[in-house]
């Protein structure tokens, strides 16, 4: 069986993160090394790599993500704009294989990345 990556771990509470919102099916926290004054990762619990291996069946799981998003964005300020982005596999700068929303705000953001 492979290892548990980074973010099962924060999902199982073996090591800490600064939860911003948690519920059945998702969790959200404040990133390690934030590139932006908000910078939160919105991630499923269930053990999806990244957007290239998401189902059929996640369809509701990835719709109640952004419905998410939205929540933490409207609860952290972020009015004025904000955004979200899937970094997936190597060529997309993926580092963690747990699927996961970066949500950056508070600042302004800078077109096209990286
Ligand atoms: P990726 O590069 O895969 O799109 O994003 C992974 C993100 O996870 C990075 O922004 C990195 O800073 C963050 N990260 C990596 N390890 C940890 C950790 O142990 N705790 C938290 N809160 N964030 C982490």
């Amino acid at each position: 069986m492979s290892e548990k990556s980074i973010f099962k771990r924060i999902i199982d509470k073996e090591i800490p993160a600064d939860i911003v919102y948690e519920d059945d099916l998702c969790l959200a926290f404040r990133d390690l090394s934030p590139q932006a004054p908000t910078h939160v990762l919105v991630i499923p619990k269930k053990e999806i790599k990244s957007v290239a291996t998401i189902t059929d069946q996640d369809q509701a799981l990835i719709g109640h993500l952004y419905l998410i998003i939205r929540n933490i964005a409207r609860e952290l300020g972020l009015g004025n704009g904000y955004r979200v982005v899937a970094n997936c596999g190597a060529e997309g700068g993926q580092t963690v294989d747990h699927l996961h929303f970066h949500l950056l705000g508070g600042r302004q953001l800078k077109w096209p990345p990286g």
